[in-house]
């Protein structure tokens, strides 16, 4: 099943995507606590998609897979090495990314996010599947230059619009075996493969949840594979994940020096 978020006169809803109908289903308030259809149904062309998930912390996991730590010249950490993007970053599907004029290194990291359905605390990795609702995409963008001069991460991974997430949740995946890609203009940057985790999202679920508590809508950035590269104005960037869809935005000029 794919739950969508859209804003129809002014106000967010989920519904139940029928791609073949072109239609979603509304549903009553959050999908977490379970899906009731209102019996409305709107057209994909009367509303516009929001990101698919309004989270209240989305952590991210750096050094995930042995090729991209290889290529950045380091190892995968022992234990996931984590950090925090802020939702205030978060754009939605065909949203533009916006070039900050702090930066001359913006970078693409393709990733496959993980959307949290149930409060999370101490779960063991046998149990993760059922604290996770589901699956999107997530493009984890980063300004290379000042994540390498900063050293922690805060600024570097969360000017505005730095989390394009999206185009919906997909319920019904396994997630350990799933090619991601990335497409700049049309051509493949980045082809990798869930399976290739250093952590695979079962053993992340219980590493974050033994660290802090989890909760519905919460969302885990699960790292990139190899092939990271600079976006610059005027491209177009998606995310392809097998099962769940793609996630293209376009970047916008960078901000006017003040
Ligand atoms: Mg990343």
């Amino acid at each position: 099943m794919k739950i969508a978020r859209y804003e129809f006169k002014g106000r967010a809803w989920y519904g139940i995507l029928d791609e073949a109908g072109g239609v979603l289903r509304e549903i009553v308030g959050e999908p977490f606590d379970g899906l009731r259809e209102t019996g409305s149904t709107r057209r994909l062309d009367e509303v516009s998609l929001l990101a698919p998930v309004a989270p209240g912390k989305i952590v991210a996991v750096g050094l995930n897979y042995r090729d991209h730590a290889k290529e950045v010249g380091m190892r995968i950490p022992e234990e996931p090495l984590l950090f925090l993007k802020a939702p205030s970053a978060i754009v939605p599907p065909g949203g533009d990314i916006v070039y900050p004029r702090q930066s001359k290194q913006v970078d693409y990291e393709a990733e496959l996010a993980v959307v949290i359905g149930r409060r999370a605390k101490d779960v063991p990795a046998s149990d993760a599947s059922s604290y996770i609702f589901g699956y999107t995409c997530m493009n984890d963008v980063t300004a290379r230059d000042l994540q390498i001069r900063d050293v922690q991460f805060a600024r570097s991974k969360n000017f505005d619009t730095f989390a394009p997430i999206g185009p919906w949740i997909r319920t019904d995946v396994e997630p350990d075996a799933l090619s991601v890609r990335c497409l700049v203009n049309g051509q493949v940057r980045q082809s990798g493969n869930t399976r290739d985790m250093g952590s695979p999202v079962g053993r992340l679920v219980e590493y974050i949840s033994a660290n802090m508590t989890l909760y519905p809508g919460d969302v885990i950035a699960t790292g990139t594979p190899a092939g990271v590269g600079p976006i610059t104005p005027g491209d177009t960037v998606t995310v392809e994940i097998e099962g769940i869809g793609t996630l293209t935005n376009r970047v916008v000029a960078r901000e006017p020096a003040r």
